[in-house]
């Protein structure tokens, strides 16, 4: 089988958030916006698919390096495009992850079977946490611990087991706010109870002092994890925090390097607990990598992010990988409701909190491509 080319298509939809001018999202009115869609096309008629390309670097970095190649020489192609990315500050990790899940999608495809299982099936669902957008104020939204206690509550009569609290944060004025970041999970506590799992991931520029002043009262809540109150670049500042804390950290998220950054957070016992997500490192080849160095190390790792190539790469761990990350989820949005350009969603839940993973060839994805096609968008 060869590559012979690399399309992408750009369409519209109606979007129903918006970013504020630090880059978190939030309700706001519906506005028109563009996705964009991956697809590799191969000699045999068989195309693998994913969205969230980005169209220019893609056409002029990716193309000319993978067409005539077999596509499931996925490990050569990915050592490849990590070669290239040091020449090429276009070409981030984004982008080979929507090259290394389209050649996934692809690999199931021609093969007749899920991702997961091409991977090496552990288990066919994974636990649920209701991952929350951060805070705004937004009357009835997430504007005060009472809010936030609230919609813990509803995620609770959903079905969650756990809800992971991201905090109000700027440009909100009186933020970052430790005092409130404390009030919120406490509210957040005292409203579900001792049983539910619950998760802070904070400002992400916080002091050493103010980071561990959280921590310390997480562990008095019972919290279950800790996320990103610092810069990862000082991984220093991690190791001094993780030494003080017996709440477990997860990290590093954002943090760039693949697999290399999370060895040397391993080495340096700079978190307890590992992270990898498939846009954040490159694909599922990447965090399959990182899923078996923290196994060997018995560290556990915890998956960032939704969707469908974080999902079948969950459901080949047999070592945690605890929880699928389903979000951002807003008192004010309907997650249950499929994006435009898909005809079901990628990660329906069922009543005891639990997502499963899609049983069809590939990556699963149920793609509306009339929708596609009447919406298009010529560049
Ligand atoms: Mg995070």
């Amino acid at each position: 089988m060869k590559i012979l080319d690399l399309v992408t298509r750009t369409f519209r939809y109606t979007n129903h958030t918006v970013r504020d001018s630090e880059g978190h999202t939030h309700p706001g009115p519906p506005h028109d916006a563009t996705q964009s869609v991956l697809e590799i096309v191969t000699d045999e008629g068989v195309s693998g698919y994913c969205f969230g390309a980005s169209p220019d670097v893609i056409a002029q970095v990716v193309k000319p390096l993978v067409v005539g190649r077999d596509p499931l020489d996925r490990e050569k192609i990915w050592h490849h495009l990590v070669e290239m990315q040091r020449g090429n500050r276009g070409l981030s990790d984004r982008v080979l992850a929507t090259v290394d899940l389209a050649l996934w999608d692809l690999a199931g495809r021609a093969l007749g079977q899920p991702v997961y299982k091409l991977l090496g099936a552990a288990r066919d669902k994974v636990l649920a946490y209701a991952s929350t957008m951060c805070g705004d104020e937004l009357p009835g939204g997430l504007d005060s611990p009472e809010a936030y206690a609230a919609y813990a509550l509803a995620c609770k009569a959903r079905g969650y087991q756990a809800f992971k609290i991201h905090t109000r944060m700027p440009p909100i004025a009186g933020t970052p706010n430790p005092r409130e970041d404390i009030a919120i999970c406490t509210a957040v506590r005292e409203a579900v109870g001792p049983d539910m799992a619950l998760m802070l991931d904070s400002f992400h520029y916080y002091t050493r002092e103010d980071a561990l002043r959280i921590g310390r009262a997480l562990e008095k809540l019972d919290y279950e994890w800790f996320e990103e109150p610092m810069p990862e670049h000082s991984m220093s500042s991690y190791i001094w925090l993780t030494d003080q804390l017996d709440i477990p950290i997860v990290g590093p998220e954002t943090a760039e390097g693949k697999m290399y950054t999370r060895a040397e957070w391993i080495m340096h016992r700079a978190s307890d607990i590992s992270r990898a997500g498939v846009f954040d490192n490159g694909g599922i080849t990447p965090v399959m990598k990182i899923a078996h160095l923290c196994e060997s190390f018995r560290v556990q790792v915890e998956i960032h992010s939704p969707g469908a190539g974080n999902l079948h790469a969950l459901c080949a761990m047999a070592w945690p990988g605890k929880y699928y990350e389903r979000g951002l989820l807003h008192p004010f949005i309907d997650y249950e409701r499929p994006p435009q350009w898909l005809r079901t969603i990628d990660d329906p839940m069922d009543d005891e909190g639990y997502v499963h993973v899609s049983s069809r060839p590939g990556l699963g994805q149920d793609i509306d491509w009339d929708y596609i096609a009447a919406h298009e968008v010529k560049r």
